[in-house]
């Protein structure tokens, strides 16, 4: 099975050592051919265009900046018949338009969830999801990047999970920068001790709004808005970053209504 990996950036480099180091070797396309070099030196093949490096690939995996530059770089290759993972962050609507763009290719989409570093390390997942038969035949080589879950035939699922996980992600570092404003704004405060408990702590209460505490009810939460709005004043610290949330919290206080995803869905 011959791969051919087009982009080179952080992941991309990240990706083909670590391909490299357990005895595959790929062949490599970058818009700054230094980068290809670097790889070719480590026992990478390096191909002058994009064109030639897709040639004799089975597997043509891209990891480019975002996704009109993948449509850019897709649209000049004779993809028929290969099999083209996507580890490009995209739309869900992105990735299935990759797929309906080029009909005689087959079409696997990845979400990411790792840093560069974390690539071939037990922490990092690559969700995947499209073409079956491309994922079963490349198995072997992406289950040494990362766990490798694989969500089903439509090729925007993956995306979806990536942008969700991502999106919970950010809602939660909003949060962590408030309550890191907050400590630093008091002073004193040492700040690993804090750090570690404020995850113990954001860990605990996931789990208790995964069992939907009937106690914890959006009237009661809505309740203590002032207090926090009083807290972050007293501390000169802005709310800014919560108070879309607490707006939220407030409308769905107003309509006796709990289930504050529900109030996010439009139409
Ligand atoms: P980088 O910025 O490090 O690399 C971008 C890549 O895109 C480079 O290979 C660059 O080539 C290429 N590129 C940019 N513009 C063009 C163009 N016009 N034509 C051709 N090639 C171009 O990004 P990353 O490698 O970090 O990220 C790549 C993808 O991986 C992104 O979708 C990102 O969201 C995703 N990802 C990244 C993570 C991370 O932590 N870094 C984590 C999870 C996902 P050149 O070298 O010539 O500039």
């Amino acid at each position: 099975m011959s791969i051919t990996f087009l982009g080179l950036g952080n992941m991309g480099t990240a990706i083909v050592r670590t391909w490299l180091k357990a005895g595959y070797a790929p062949t490599v396309w970058n818009r700054t051919p230094a980068k290809a070099e670097a790889l070719a030196a480590e026992g990478a093949t390096a191909a002058p265009t994009a064109a030639a490096a897709v040639e004799a690939a089975d597997l043509v995996v891209v990891c480019l900046l975002d996704d009109a530059t993948v449509t850019r770089v897709l649209a000049d290759l004779d993809l028929a018949s290969k099999g083209v993972l996507n580890l490009t962050t995209s739309t869900p609507g992105q990735a299935r338009a990759h797929a309906e763009r080029h009909p005689g290719a087959r079409f696997l989409d990845g979400g990411v969830m790792a840093t560069p570093p974390m690539i071939g390390t037990p922490g990092a997942v690559i969700l995947y999801s499209g073409d079956r038969d491309v994922f079963d035949r490349h198995a072997d080589p992406l289950r040494v990047l990362a766990a490798a879950d694989y969500l089903g035939d439509d090729p925007g699922h993956a995306s979806l999970y990536d942008i969700a996980l991502l999106s919970g992600m950010y809602g939660m570092f909003a949060g962590v920068a408030h309550a890191l404003a907050m400590v630093r704004a008091q002073g004193g405060v040492d700040l690993d001790e804090f750090g570690g408990r404020l995850v113990r702590w954001i860990t605990a209460m996931t789990a208790v709004a995964r069992n939907d505490d009937p106690a914890a009810t959006i009237e009661m939460q809505a309740a203590n808005i002032p207090t926090f709005e009083g807290a972050s004043r007293e501390l000169g610290v802005s709310s800014e970053l919560l108070a879309p949330y607490f707006e939220l919290m407030r409308r769905g206080a107003a309509q006796g209504q709990d289930d504050l995803a529900g109030l996010l869905i439009r139409g």
